[in-house]
């Protein structure tokens, strides 16, 4: 592409602040919460997805909004990534469109989500979460980071290209999605559509490091039965009839699991060059005993256990990694003779699964010519929890790079915030992503 088309570009968007700020503040005033009972859902969602239409039909894209049937995308899909049960989407639509290039390029899919978990307690928020407040330089409001943010550069990106006439070949296709913070059917909906391309970018927030890799995701509840008694009398062995702890038992498998942890820090299967940290069994809840002077008759420990796409099983989630979990629970469960009788059971609550774009795809490349053009630093960076970003690369067969505003640790916290000059950057890199790749 010419340098003075570039230029253009860079001058546009760097002139967009209060344009992407005012339509950050439309989004959030939308309470799209999603609801873990789809039915009763507000309108909040629809709103906010007729709102973008509209948005995306001024600017030269063939829109459309429509209502999946998450029963026929269960049978479909049943065992593999985004296929949930017990979704449904009455009045709360996908939405995509197509912007045509003059033929011959490459095209490039831009993608996210503005459904948004609920705000929690209120009392800790210091602007109310949907009024979308402007302070200084900074948007407050659920959603502002995870990623009303990410929608908004996205949006406008579309909007600037159509505006200056930057000539592109390829077509950009642009969805948003709903259902993304409850396992992921509405990206499944939209790539089932035929929504699919020759690079995706998915606008979650990355602090705008470019984030190829993310982890896949598992809950598993870990049942532990023992037998109530008394809780301060001596006790009888449990084979003539005394009580088992639960509690006990709970601490014997805590340390059992920590002995996994600490192998798995060193495991090169465990650990990814982009990540942080390497994957772990991290107990994230705990619940036990019935009375103060009861022995637990019952304990039932929560975990989240991350995996990496390496890992993944034929239908492309975790099932490799559940099956090394339960293998691990039953032989900590050996050691002890009531667990080695009366094993700990394991029921798996959610996978959600991963995905890896190599760092030499050309829209790697892509990205590295742009953050060049707009004198950002080319970082790469892995997500360690889970995008949507797996279901347009494997079943879309469009590798969808993560790349967005906010800082990620401030996603489903009180007072998330993302600054204006941040949406600047990344509808800056985006806008010149697009405008190389679709050249
Ligand atoms: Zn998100």
């Amino acid at each position: 592409m010419r340098d003075e088309t570039y230029q253009r570009l860079i001058g546009e968007v760097d002139a967009s602040g209060s344009r992407l700020a005012h339509t950050l503040q439309d989004l959030i005033r939308f309470e799209s919460i999603v609801m873990s009972d789809p039915t009763k859902a507000g309108p909040g969602e629809r709103l906010c997805q007729e709102y973008l239409a509209q948005r995306l039909t001024a600017s030269g894209f063939a829109t459309e909004l429509w209502e999946p049937d998450a029963g026929a995308l269960l049978q479909k899909y049943a065992g593999k990534p985004g296929a949930q049960k017990g979704r449904n989407f009455t009045g709360r639509p996908i939405l995509a469109g197509t912007r045509k290039g003059r033929g011959g390029g490459r095209s490039i899919l831009l993608t996210g989500h503005i459904d948004v978990v609920p705000p929690g307690e209120l009392t800790h928020w210091v602007y109310p979460p949907f009024a979308g407040r402007l302070v200084q330089d900074r948007i407050y409001g659920r959603g502002a980071v995870d990623m009303k943010g990410g929608v908004a550069c996205m949006l406008v990106a579309g909007e600037i290209l159509h505006e200056l006439q930057v000539p592109l070949s390829g077509d950009i296709l642009f969805s948003t999605v709903v259902d993304e913070e409850i396992g992921g059917m509405g990206t499944l909906a939209m790539a089932d559509r035929g929504y699919h391309a020759d690079a995706g970018i998915l606008t979650e927030p990355t602090s705008n490091r470019i984030a190829p890799v993310c982890h896949g995701i598992l809950w598993g509840k870990i049942i532990l039965d023992g037998i109530g008694g008394h809780a301060e009398l001596a006790r009888r062995h449990w084979d003539k009839g005394g009580p088992v702890d639960a509690i006990g038992l709970t601490r014997f498998l805590l340390s059992g699991i920590d002995v996994i942890n600490e192998r798995w820090r060193t495991d090169p299967r465990k650990n990814h060059p982009l990540m942080e940290l390497p994957n772990q069994i991290i107990v994230t809840q705990l619940k036990a005993g019935e009375h103060p002077s009861s022995a637990a008759g019952r304990s039932e420990i929560i975990i989240d256990v991350q995996y990496l796409p390496h890992e993944k099983d034929v239908d492309g989630v975790g099932g490799i990694v559940r099956s090394e979990i339960e293998e691990h629970i039953a032989r900590i469960s050996r050691v002890d003779p009531w667990l080695a009788a009366h094993p700990a059971r394991i029921e798996w609550i959610l996978d959600a699964d991963c995905a890896e774009v190599a760092v030499d795809h050309p829209v790697i490349g892509a990205f590295r010519n742009a953050c060049e053009a707009a004198s950002h630093p080319f970082e790469l960076w892995g997500i360690g929890a889970h995008t949507d970003m797996g279901i347009p690369t494997d079943l879309g067969k469009t590798p969808t790079v993560n790349f967005g505003p906010g800082d990620p640790s401030q996603a489903h916290q009180p007072n998330e915030s993302v600054s204006v000059a941040e949406l600047v950057t990344t509808t800056k890199i985006v806008a010149l992503t697009i405008a190389g790749w679709c050249r």
